[in-house]
């Protein structure tokens, strides 16, 4: 019996790995994903400084070209001025002047804020631009470290299973039916080592005789509480 005792905790392990591997398979695309999106994420933020600073230039140049013809209107408007004959007619081109003369303001003030922009576009994009090369340049690593990992594992899983299918065969079908019943039921370890006079899953205290039982390890005994199976291990101790 105690070789199947051995046996189980080698299925134990290779259960183990598997879980660990099964995680793996969620773990792995999560954390690419996320390194993926930090290096799309600055692309992403990169274009639109970009985009801002191609429209702020349009616009700035655009804006120029109406204040240099809103300019050569008001010389017009003031030639005008010194021919001027009526009251009326001096009161209609003063509006006129006064409005133009506003509306150029008005368009130099956009100007002036479309320039602090373009800058402020420019200062952002290289910085951005040297933020994105380090990014890159420290998630290249983990990225081709966790892709490995990533198209590896299927592989991992499927030699696993292959072990695990040719230990059982080894191991009394009874004996795996209590491993599989308790693992499917509590999860986690199955076999546990007795420790402090107690099942080392749940802390239950052994009578003292079914120690000596378990020690002499002819037969399989489970813990009365949890259900899992106990073995004896001289370097934890009982005593
Ligand atoms: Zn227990």
């Amino acid at each position: 019996m105690q070789r199947d005792l051995e046996l189980l905790l080698d299925l134990q392990e290779i259960d183990d790995e598997l879980g660990e591997l099964e995680r793996s398979k969620i773990y792995l695309p999560e954390m690419i994903q996320k390194l993926e999106t930090e290096i799309s994420g600055l692309e992403k933020e990169i274009e639109e400084s970009k985009a801002t600073l191609q429209n702020s230039l349009k616009e700035q140049k655009a804006l120029e070209l109406e204040i240099e013809t809103d300019k050569q209107q008001l010389e017009i408007y003031q030639r005008q001025m010194r021919v001027i004959k009526t009251n009326k007619e001096y009161d209609a081109l003063t509006a006129e002047i006064d409005a133009k003369k506003l509306d150029i303001a008005e368009k130099e003030e956009r100007v002036l804020t479309l320039m602090s922009t373009i800058d402020e576009c420019q200062e952002k994009s290289k910085e951005l631009s040297s933020n994105l090369d380090e990014v890159k340049e420290g998630n290249k690593e983990q990225l081709k470290n966790l892709n490995e990992q990533s198209s590896s594992l299927q592989a991992k899983i499927n030699d696993r299973m292959e072990k695990r299918s040719q230990l059982i065969k080894n191991i009394k079908r009874q004996v795996v039916g209590i491993y599989e019943r308790v693992r499917k039921g509590k999860g986690g370890l199955v076999v546990v080592t007795i420790r402090k006079r107690a099942c080392g899953g749940c802390f239950k205290q052994i009578p003292p005789q079914r120690i000596q039982e378990i020690r002499r390890g002819d037969r399989i005994f489970s813990c009365d509480s949890c259900g899992r199976i106990l073995i004896w291990a001289d370097e934890n101790g009982a005593e």
